[in-house]
């Protein structure tokens, strides 16, 4: 988590009046990474103490920079090259930022739904599938060790879509990949992680925050009922 404290000190150079007018950026904290996968994580910047998903962590293109940072979704070059050209284009970074919202609440669906075994809605299916063309179309596929390829996108093919079509390819990798039976929804709030343990025992997203809720509530109507 290195990532986190970097971005926070090295972004965008702005002078005293700037820094003031500006909010300030989302602070991630190891809790924000307890998915399992850069894709679940990504889920979770939505989303609060219940199950409605009314809490927004991605209140700026800024923010996606630092998660996407903190998650090594991109490294401190692309950071760098990013956080330069959204100051220069905030218009299209804002545009990038709705863009990934919608992304992000679709794949939220998606992948609950199958949760829960029912079928996507249509909707959600097409805006994964079109994600997908999408980021593919700016990708090359790369050659690895052990006859195992990757779909990479770089910076100089994406600019500010970056982070969004790399997390379209993890999407497109993780929803069919039998790996996505391991997916788990936290029994208090709506964030997701993976739990690949035979058991499947795992309850909560954290136990210090969503399992003590859980327990402090049992307790509460345990003591009203006597
Ligand atoms: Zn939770």
């Amino acid at each position: 988590m290195a990532w986190i404290a970097w971005s926070l000190s090295s972004g965008f150079a702005r002078s005293k009046r700037q820094r003031c007018l500006v909010k300030p950026m989302h602070q991630w904290s190891p809790r924000s990474f307890i998915g399992g996968h850069p894709v679940l994580d990504f889920l979770n910047t939505g989303g609060g103490d219940t199950k409605a998903r009314d809490v927004e962590r991605l209140e700026a293109f800024s923010d996606v920079l630092t998660w996407a940072a903190a998650a090594s979704v991109i490294d401190a070059t692309e950071y760098t090259a990013l956080a330069r050209l959204a100051d220069a284009s905030p218009r299209t970074g804002l545009h990038c930022l709705q863009e990934m919202r919608i992304q992000r609440e679709s794949v939220y669906n998606f992948v609950t739904a199958a949760i829960e075994q029912k079928p996507p809605a249509e909707l959600d299916l097409l805006q994964i599938e079109s994600s997908a063309r999408a980021a593919i179309s700016h990708a090359r596929l790369v050659p690895g060790p052990a006859h195992h390829s990757k779909w990479q996108v770089d910076f100089s093919d994406a600019q500010l879509s970056l982070v969004k079509f790399r997390l379209d390819l993890a999407t497109s990798a993780l929803v069919t990949d039998p790996a996505m039976c391991h997916v788990r929804q936290c029994e208090t709030c709506s964030w997701l992680f993976l739990d690949p343990s035979a058991t499947k025992r795992r309850r909560w997203c954290s136990m210090a925050v969503c399992g003590n809720r859980a327990k402090a509530l049992r307790h509460y109507h345990r003591t009203r009922a006597t």
